[in-house]
């Protein structure tokens, strides 16, 4: 399949409609996929493609890329709406991910004040203090929960250590509303388990965990590239729309990407 891998720990600025101009930061190895996850629908692929490079870049190497191309974008006058942390892998695997976060925050005060710090992550490390803390100090912690039902975890997300969906959501609640839950939406098949985001026994169990959770924003999305297992089906904008149609009711903040 076509992975996307980032090759470098600084990317971008990328346009993109949600977050406008977006400096990508990648503090996973550059040629090759680390998670704790290993999603049917990941599109840095199966963790077992990326296992030729496990080096993760040292936080020194981050801050000089970090700060070099601030500094060099600033100087040019081109403008950064948001740094973002994902690429490929789980950023918050980073065994310096906090001082990383105090450095990039640093960083952003001075030179794009006006800047947001995001961090796409799947949660499975919001049990450790220090992360979670360098979590609420940024504007739009984003943390997934893809279902509130284990066999569905188990087989969209494929945890590939100890993972509990209790523990998680109680970390979670941590935040006190101050986050943006992330879910995929998808259809299709894969180890011979069927699953369909939009089944009643899903979305009923996902809208009481909305409530339960009470985010400030709710990301909804569907797949958009290839995936590394074959028989995945996107969900539509109009089924998505029919899944947070209550919620929208009740006032929360929904947002849909088909
Ligand atoms: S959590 Fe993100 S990086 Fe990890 S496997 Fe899933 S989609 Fe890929």
């Amino acid at each position: 399949m076509a992975t996307i891998l980032f090759n470098e720990i600084v990317f971008g600025p990328i346009k993109s409609r949600r977050l406008g101009s977006s400096l990508g930061v990648n503090l996973l190895p550059r040629f090759g996929k680390w998670c704790s996850f290993d999603c049917i629908y990941c599109e840095c692929g199966w963790n077992r493609d990326g296992k030729k490079d496990t080096t993760l870049p040292t936080k020194e190497e981050v801050y000089q890329a970090l700060e070099g191309r601030l500094r060099q974008l600033a100087q040019e006058g081109t403008p950064v709406d948001t740094i973002t942390f994902s690429g490929n892998g789980e950023p918050t695997m980073h065994p310096n991910f906090p001082d990383i976060i105090e450095f990039v925050l640093k960083l952003r005060d001075e030179l794009y004040p006006l800047a947001k710090v995001s961090v796409l992550t799947n949660a499975t490390r919001l049990g450790k203090e220090e992360v979670r803390a360098a979590l609420m100090k940024i504007d739009n912690p984003i943390l997934k929960i893809d279902s509130p039902l284990k066999w569905m975890v188990d087989a969209i997300n494929i945890p590939n250590e100890a993972y509990s969906l209790e523990e998680t959501i109680g970390n979670i609640k941590l935040f006190n509303h101050n986050f943006i839950l992330q879910t995929m939406f998808l259809k299709g098949e894969e180890g011979g388990v069927q699953i369909d985001c939009t089944a009643a026994e899903h979305v009923e169990k996902w809208r009481e965990l909305v409530r339960e959770l009470a985010p400030r924003e709710i990301m909804m999305y569907t797949i958009d590239r290839e995936t590394p297992a074959k028989n995945l089906q996107k969900v539509t904008v109009e089924e998505m729309e029919e899944i947070a149609r209550p919620l929208k009711e009740e006032g929360f903040n929904v947002q849909i990407r088909g």
